[in-house]
């Protein structure tokens, strides 16, 4: 195997904490409390280490990494080292004077997550009252502070129907993106896949939308669009393949190499708190094992695509399979195709609760 490239991206989970609960959160099952979250020192030597490693852009994220205190320190310490600094946010604990200090401290992008065009069904996304209210008015912040604004909007069966809606809400809010993704099944998510998985017919008409859009905005709104895998032949490349592009740091300084490895069993993914993320991304045995194409099974090993998806996604392959080094089952090739199958069933069935996501304790449930 050659040597691996440097990382391009970073994305830095400040905290686990955030103010909604949304279903199909990214974040684990097993959430961090507040106090195992890495201190601001830590998180300064590592952006550092991340600018030297030749990382140039990073992403703060969480939860909702305005939980922190200490963000404009980090986004001022990013950008001196050379990052290009961006926020991935709820937007619902910010405002003004807060903005204010994130621009001083040279913040150069904002990705604003909406649930729903529709306040009352977004409010229960959410599983927050007002929440969508919160965001329009801080949306019209970042476009006041010049700031470029991307909207995130993550779709499935219960918002689908209005992404014209959508897309037309960050027509209207100046975005100069919007990040039509659909829901991915893990962590909580796989948790919530019954309510939230979509019919082939709606994805089609979903897809039909984002085209349409895509011609009549072109030069004015950037659609990127995200389909999920459970309709796919070929699987995606997933985070552009297993330690070739980017970095994830937990709260706790875990590094992973996407923001659901934690939940792969049998890795000792290295912290930040023992290892430099130079040792980390070249020499660990984690960023290693699924590195390249040496580790893959047949048929992906002697597959014409094997460096163009890089065999898909270990997460979904151990979500679905219980095997992280099994063919992704996204991948028609894949002998567990079937699993996809019965999945899909579920997309035909009522559409059941929510759990929403919470740190600690028993899963909360609201009527869908
Ligand atoms: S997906 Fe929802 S709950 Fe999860 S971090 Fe983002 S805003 Fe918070
Ligand atoms: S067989 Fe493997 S490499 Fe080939 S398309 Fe499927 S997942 Fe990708």
């Amino acid at each position: 195997m050659s040597a691996p490239q440097p990382p391009l991206a970073l994305l830095a989970e400040l905290s686990h904490r955030c103010p909604l609960r949304c279903p199909y959160c990214s974040n684990p099952l097993e959430l961090e409390r507040g106090s195992a979250e890495i201190d601001t020192a830590t998180w300064l030597r590592v952006l550092s280490e991340a600018a030297k490693l030749g990382v140039l852009q990073v992403h703060f994220s969480g939860g909702e990494p305005l939980v922190r205190r200490d963000l404009a320190e980090l986004v001022r310490h990013a950008t001196a080292v050379g990052l290009y600094t961006n926020l991935i946010t709820s937007g619902v604990l910010l405002d003004r004077a807060r903005l204010a200090e994130l621009v001083a401290a040279g913040l150069e992008h904002v990705q604003l997550s909406f649930q729903d065009a529709e306040a009352a069904s977004a409010d229960r996304i959410a599983g927050l009252e007002r929440s969508h209210e919160k965001k329009l008015a801080v949306a019209a912040l970042v476009r006041e502070a010049g700031l470029p604004l991307t909207v995130n909007a993550v779709v499935h069966r219960q918002n689908l129907e209005r992404l014209p809606e959508l897309i037309a809400l960050a027509l209207k809010l100046g975005a100069g993106r919007i990040e039509v993704a659909h829901v991915q099944y893990y962590g909580w998510a796989l948790a919530n896949r019954r309510a939230l998985l979509p019919t082939i017919e709606q994805l089609e008409r979903a897809t039909a939308v984002v085209e349409e859009a895509r011609t009549r905005l072109k030069g004015v709104l950037t659609i990127d669009y995200v389909v999920p895998d459970y309709y796919a032949r070929r699987p995606k490349a997933c985070m552009g393949g297993w330690g070739r592009q980017f970095l994830n740091i937990s709260p706790a300084g875990k590094v992973l190499p996407c923001h659901a490895a934690e939940s792969l069993p049998g890795f000792d993914f290295p912290s930040v708190k023992e290892a430099s993320l130079a040792e980390i991304w070249y020499g660990s045995e984690a960023f290693n094992r699924f590195r390249g194409t040496a580790w893959m099974p047949e048929p992906c090993r002697s597959c014409e695509r094997r460096e163009i998806d890089w065999g898909g996604c270990r997460c979904q392959a151990f979500a679905l399979t219980g095997d992280a080094a099994r063919v992704d089952p996204a991948c028609a090739f894949s002998p567990d195709r079937e699993l996809l199958t019965a999945a899909r069933e579920d997309a035909a069935a009522p559409a059941g609760d929510f759990v929403y996501r919470q740190i600690g304790g028993a899963p909360a449930r609201a009527a869908s």
